[in-house]
């Protein structure tokens, strides 16, 4: 007899999604002529740069003749795109990594999913809010989370992202053990300055936590002051693993290869109190586990380090903070308060008039200027009375929707 993870029988449906997609099917029926855009979806809508498909094409061919064929990749990755990340993401900003501690995957959202594969079931863990809900219920089914009480998990702790702090959490006073943090933000489109991350970082060395930094949307930072990676503060190295993705950087979502950094200076500990390499549990895991990202998507990655590469890749980025620029100016336009982001995030934050309710105002505006968006409150309690934009849509499409949404508003 099987016996389940019965953690899993805790999760509610993941109905954010199922719920928009049924709100805007529902409107469609009734008014079959009205054309809906989204603004809601957080997949990207540009093609592959022509740099990274030519790499992959030769690798295809590669792969054909038996002189260059490849089988297994090396477990961490392939030397060229783990070099090629050593340098041009990290040793370019001053961080200093040894290929040791990159780890190649099919994306972040399998690491941050999977990294609690190492740590205890007994960690306290603490989430800010709202949040990427994968931290949460990875978190559930590795039976972290207690159970779900007035829709927060008992045994999380939640750090409020508001208008009061600017979307930046503050230090609480309870204890955990291990804290997540994605800046740039998904769905705030918050961005964190060297100084607040540094609090962070001290916070974290003094009381020996674990920070699982996601920097997904790091290529979307315009501000030259902003850290791009967490190890761009001192000490960070003892103290967290930073999650990359070429998802968002470099429309990877239907490629997939993201890497994980795993410092060889990160210590875990035993119940006894000896400390553990983490980079020696996440190579043992990943070894057990994972086979590597395909050759031929690896060297679609690395293309996004040439020259010509990175030049294809930044004006797409430039192409999704120019919708971003336009929607921010139009939603102010028609007297809508973009709480935060679109600014070094291809997100932004509205603050929903009079207080109605995130639902509220997302059916409000699927009527009334016929866009969807994503209500704030699906990605934790204190997203309630906001609504996230996404600004991956195509620049016609961003356009028509803020003339609408200005109609619809006046
Ligand atoms: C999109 C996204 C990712 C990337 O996921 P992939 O699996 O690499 O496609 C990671 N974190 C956040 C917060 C995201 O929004």
């Amino acid at each position: 007899m099987a016996l389940v993870n019965e953690h899993f029988l805790k999760l509610p449906g993941n109905y954010l999604f199922a719920d928009i997609a049924k709100r805007v099917q529902t409107f469609k029926r009734m008014h079959p002529k009205a054309e809906v855009i989204s603004l809601g979806i957080g997949d990207v809508t540009r093609p592959l740069a022509q740099a990274v498909r030519d790499a992959m094409h030769g690798a295809v061919d590669e792969m054909g003749d038996a002189g260059t064929f490849r089988g297994y990749s090396p477990d961490q990755g392939y030397a060229f795109l783990i070099d090629a990340i050593v340098k041009h993401d990290y040793a370019s900003r001053g961080v200093s990594l040894d290929a040791g501690e990159v780890f190649i995957s099919d994306g972040a959202k399998s690491d941050c999913g999977n990294i609690g594969d190492i740590l205890s079931q007994d960690n306290c863990v603490g989430v800010t809010d709202p949040i990427y809900p994968v931290y949460v219920d990875s978190n559930v089914m590795g039976g972290r989370s207690g159970e779900l009480e007035d829709s927060k998990w008992s045994n999380l702790i939640y750090i409020p992202c508001t208008e009061k702090n600017r979307f930046i959490p503050e230090i609480p006073d309870r204890r955990m053990d291990v804290l997540y943090l994605c800046y740039p933000n998904n769905p705030t489109g918050a961005s964190i300055t060297r100084e607040a991350l540094k609090k962070w970082v001290d916070y974290a060395l003094e009381n020996n936590i674990l920070i699982m930094y996601d920097a997904a949307y790091e290529a979307f930072i315009q501000d030259p002051e902003m850290p791009h990676s967490i190890y761009e503060v001192k000490d960070a190295k003892k103290v967290a693993i930073e999650f990359r993705s070429f998802s968002k950087t470099a429309g990877f979502t239907g490629v997939r290869c993201g890497y994980t950094i795993v410092p060889k200076d990160l210590k875990g500990f035993t119940v006894n109190g000896e400390t553990v390499s983490l980079n020696q549990l996440w190579s043992r895991r990943q070894g057990t586990k994972f086979n590597g990202t395909s050759y031929i998507t690896q060297r679609g990655a690395e293309a996004v380090y040439t020259p010509e590469g990175a030049a294809q890749v930044k004006e797409v980025i430039a192409y999704y903070m120019g919708n971003a620029r336009i929607m921010k100016e139009g939603l102010a336009g028609a007297g809508l308060t973009v709480a935060s982001g679109g600014d070094n995030a291809p997100y932004l934050w509205i603050k929903t008039p009079d207080g109605v309710s995130s639902w509220a105002f997302f059916d409000q505006m699927l009527h009334g200027a016929r866009v969807v968006g994503t209500p704030g409150v699906g990605f934790g309690p204190s997203g309630e009375g906001y609504i996230r934009l996404t600004s991956f849509g195509t620049r016609e499409n961003c356009m028509e929707a803020m003339e609408r949404i200005y109609k619809w508003m006046k």
